[in-house]
């Protein structure tokens, strides 16, 4: 996502609701751990910090989730199966305070639904699936567009947008460590007089649509598994338009023929420096009536409509750019846990500016690092400076702050000074290629840079990454 739209969906949506559960480096408190103790020592965590994990060796593999919204109320109401794969024991998934089940039933197991989880005890391992009705609130993940009430469905910016937190609007494992295919179903009900001319953008390329009995249906699937951040959509009043591999959902469709032209440049520039396709062959961009949205899903982005008229009229490429970065860094390969968030924050940020040298010259580059110095000198004077990999996070807030994106940009800056364009780019090429499809840390990273230099780059990723 973008550092200017977390800050803005992250503050409207803790206004909203300040009970989430914090994201963890599940993955990293695990490996840390004898494994004779693992049980024990998570559920004292959960008992101290309302630390959300699974106890027992689980892998959730496909959430089917089926959702129709309440406009008037702002409320979703939702159907969902969880696929997934488990020993016997206790497993667990998050969800937030707001959404309330209504049926949660597995066979083989007893469920139990605490306020921020949802816990299943199994009897015996394999394969399950859990079944969910519920009912999610307005919470941090879910942003309501504006809209009088008590008709805010009849606004035309009406509608709505989840962003980073599955939890807010399905019941799931929220951990990097854990990826799943996803099947989500909108379906947005007829009112009396007709259909609202509400449209829904998801995940996974195209969806298909079609107008049913009880309302408009869109189908979403993400066929190869992602982490479930990756999960975000949208709800709009929305027209679409498609260039071959990418897609454009706007309110407004006049720009988007200098949109498409722009991120197919983007694109192409991307590509190069990945050496490697991105996960999701086809790629969307929802431009919403919400203001400073920038948010990464799989094979898609949601930004705001302001952003359409920016890209286009002013030629302000950067958000298009950064978000696109993240179907490499951020989709196609994946951080092991959140410790390494600036592999995918850093390395946007890095490729957008690139990508603004490549479209508008040296000196547009040098601007933008510029301006990234500031804020790290900003970050220093603050206090707030810590080493890119950091495992001490409290939870999702933390995160997501500014280090991951300023520091990493400069960290990678500073990389291809050291070790000119040539060496630098290439091990760019074989650090994405070479992790595609699989989790990564910041070792895997600095494997590949030393593999492209030859060089022994350890004191130098001591500095910048880990001290
Ligand atoms: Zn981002």
């Amino acid at each position: 996502m973008s550092q200017l739209s977390r800050n803005t969906v992250v503050d409207v949506f803790s206004r909203v609701s300040s009970s989430a559960a914090p994201a963890y480096p599940l993955g990293d408190i695990l490996l840390r751990m004898p494994p004779g103790n693992r049980s024990h020592r998570i559920s004292l965590f959960c008992i101290f910090c309302a630390f959300s994990s699974a106890a027992a060796v689980a892998q959730s593999t496909h959430y089917s989730v089926k959702l129709e919204p309440d406009f008037e109320r702002q409320l979703l109401r939702g159907d969902e199966t969880i696929e997934f794969q488990a020993d016997a024991g206790e497993i667990e998934w998050q969800k937030q305070a707001g959404l309330r089940l209504a049926i949660a039933n597995i066979a083989n197991g007893e469920v139990t639904v605490a306020e921020q989880a949802v816990r299943v005890r199994l009897r015996s391992g394999g394969r399950h699936s859990l079944k969910l009705k519920y009912t999610a609130a307005a919470g941090r993940g879910i942003q309501w567009f504006a809209g009088a009430a008590p008709h805010r469905e009849d606004s035309q910016d009406s509608g709505f947008a989840t962003a980073f937190y599955c939890e807010a609007w399905m019941v799931c494992d929220n951990s990097p460590g854990q990826r799943a295919t996803l099947r989500l179903e909108i379906v947005i009900p007829f009112k009396e007089g007709g259909n609202l001319g509400f449209r829904a953008v998801g995940p996974g390329g195209p969806g298909r649509e079609w107008r049913g009995r009880d309302g408009d249906h869109f189908v979403f699937e993400q066929d190869d598994p992602v982490q479930t951040y990756l999960f975000s959509f949208g709800v709009a009043r929305l027209a679409v338009a498609i260039d071959g591999m990418f897609s454009i959902y706007a309110q407004r469709m006049d720009a988007n023929r200098a949109a498409f032209a722009k991120t197919a440049d983007a694109y192409n520039f991307l590509r190069a420096a990945a050496s490697v396709d991105p996960l999701n062959a086809h790629y969307t961009q929802a431009f919403l009536p919400g203001r400073g949205m920038g948010q990464e899903a799989a094979g898609m982005a949601l930004m705001s409509q302001d952003d359409l008229t920016n890209l286009a009229a002013k030629d302000d490429v950067q958000l298009m750019a950064h978000e696109l970065a993240h179907q490499w860094w951020g989709v196609t390969l994946g951080i092991r846990s959140w410790s390494d968030f600036w592999l995918n924050e850093g390395f946007a940020e890095f490729m957008s500016d690139a990508y603004i040298e490549k479209h508008q010259g040296r000196p547009a580059y040098d601007k933008q690092i510029a301006e990234l110095q500031d804020r790290m000198r900003k970050l220093r004077e603050e206090g707030k400076d810590r080493p890119l990999h950091w495992e001490k996070w409290k939870d999702a807030h933390e995160a997501l702050g500014q280090i991951p994106y300023v520091k990493g940009a400069l960290f990678l800056d500073r990389l291809r000074t050291e070790l000119g364009d040539e060496i630098f780019w290439r091990g760019i090429g074989l650090y994405t290629s070479g992790s595609a499809r699989r989790l990564v840390d910041s070792i895997d990273f600095e494997r590949a840079m030393e593999m492209a230099s030859g060089r022994d780059l350890k004191a130098l990723f001591d500095e910048a990454v880990y001290r």
